[in-house]
């Protein structure tokens, strides 16, 4: 029934750069088959899901959504989608998404974007924005994403769903392509905490291929998903995410979603924590850094694309006339702005001091969680905005994870929930609630007590 929902309308939405209905069924009756010879299987056993095409698989291309991989056939499975598998899922195809995951809207994708399925005429959100769409119209009852800025958070939320950014290293980065190595997060979507919870416990936990996965049992997220009582626990209002810039309608729903935390026996406090205001300067000199060294692989030679190798060009010109074709113009901003940052005589007024202002979110995160278990904040400043209103301005495209990136760059656990919708447009609010490294199970407690 998924396959046949898939299509009826992704040719309105589209999610899906890839969908493989033969395989789907197959891994379908594969799952049966192995429930009828009395096998144990586990809670999402012949579930469907979609799953975002920056994660390598076997059987189907993998783009990242970018020209210069098109066509492209990985020989191995990410470690996501090995445990996916493992679990029983049935892979139903890739989703869309920004190219090599860089942007809020999904309109980055070489493939042409995917559409909001509240308003058709809106973005998704991103870079997952294939996944929460598909989550969204029924085509799939999870998804999975990566969340390096917020891209997983930001699409759940103006998608009316629950995302979850784990902590990093909490679940593995083997296989998928890289962008920023050190904020990379893969991560689930789902309709309901509960589920979110048990796709998070399905692919997560330690991976001996990624040399940054933290060796520690996964947080019971599952049990606090079911569990889902605030009863006391100290929840902090960062000052700092309000104001300037804010829908109204997403403050007000923000504050109705505090009020019902005080209601259930919630301790709510307003904390401060000023480097914030700093994370999105300090996030976009990191994040293209470290694109602008992980894209350096994508050179002619060894995947995808290849641009006028005519036998009279030298390698060089062919890697030119390649990257030149084969990378849409964010990318390229991205590898402009992040040479630029880590070259000799700039690299310590720029990358520098963005690792130093990194280190000074990490302590307001650390001396907040001195005194409350979690904080919450809008997931983000507006509902979805319309397509093609950001995509010739940047600057306010980044502004769309201004309340995501923090927790990025310290490396904690967030998760965003549904809270309302915005009495202004009829769209949905988020509500980002992060909690400390390998805290996760917290931010489930919360989201889930919201839900009830
Ligand atoms: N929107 C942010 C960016 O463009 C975050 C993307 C992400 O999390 N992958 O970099």
């Amino acid at each position: 029934s998924y396959l046949d929902r898939v299509a009826a309308v992704d040719g309105d939405i589209h999610a899906f750069l890839h969908v493989d209905a033969d395989a789907a069924l197959e891994q379908a009756r594969a799952v049966d088959a192995r429930r009828a010879e009395g096998a144990e299987l586990g809670p999402l056993a012949g579930v469907p899901i979609a799953h975002k095409d920056v994660f390598t698989t076997r059987d189907m291309p993998t783009t990242a959504a970018s020209r210069i991989l098109e066509g492209w056939r990985p020989p191995y499975d990410a470690t996501v989608t090995e445990r996916l598998r493992a679990a029983g899922l049935v892979i139903l195809g890739k989703t869309n998404m920004d190219e090599f995951a860089m942007g809020s809207s999904t309109e980055n994708s070489a493939f042409g974007p995917t559409a909001n399925p509240w308003d058709v005429s809106r973005i998704p959100g991103g870079s997952s924005g294939g996944s929460s769409a598909a989550v969204a119209a029924f085509e799939a009852p999870l998804a999975t994403g990566t969340d390096t800025g917020g891209s997983i958070r930001q699409p759940a939320a103006v998608c009316g769903l629950v995302g979850a950014k784990p902590t990093y290293g909490g679940s593995s980065r083997y296989g998928l392509i890289a962008f920023a190595s050190s904020l990379d997060t893969p991560g689930p979507f789902a309709r309901n905490v509960l589920d979110a919870a048990l796709l998070h416990e399905a692919f997560s936990g330690h991976d001996p291929r990624d040399s940054t996965s933290i060796d520690a049992p996964v947080p019971p997220v599952v049990e606090a998903a079911r569990r889902g009582d605030v009863d006391g626990l100290r929840v902090g209002i960062v000052r700092e995410f309000a104001g300037e810039g804010y829908q109204t309608g997403v403050l007000q729903r923000f504050t109705e979603a505090v009020e019902v935390l005080e209601s259930l026996g919630a301790k709510v406090v307003e904390v401060s924590c000023p480097s914030f205001r700093s994370a999105l300067a300090a996030y976009y000199l990191i994040a293209p850094s470290e694109c602008s060294s992980n894209l350096a692989r994508f050179d002619a030679m060894r995947y995808g694309l290849r641009s006028g190798d005519d036998g009279t060009r030298s390698a060089e010109e062919v890697m030119a006339l390649t990257r030149a074709e084969g990378f849409g113009p964010e990318v390229k901003r991205r590898i402009i702005l992040g040479t630029y940052a880590l070259s000799s005589g700039y690299y310590d007024a720029y990358y520098g001091s963005a690792q130093q202002v990194r280190t000074l979110i990490k302590r307001d995160f650390d001396a907040a969680f001195e005194h409350v278990d979690v904080l919450v904040s809008p997931t983000t400043p507006t509902t979805a905005f319309p397509l093609g209103e950001r995509v010739d301005d940047p600057m306010a495209m980044y502004l769309a994870d201004l309340c995501t990136i923090p927790a990025n760059l310290a490396g904690n656990a967030a998760l965003s929930v549904p809270c309302g919708l915005a009495p202004e447009d009829g769209l949905p609010v988020g509500l980002q609630i992060m909690a400390p490294v390998l805290a996760d199970d917290r931010t489930y407690r919360v989201g889930a007590a919201l839900e009830t």
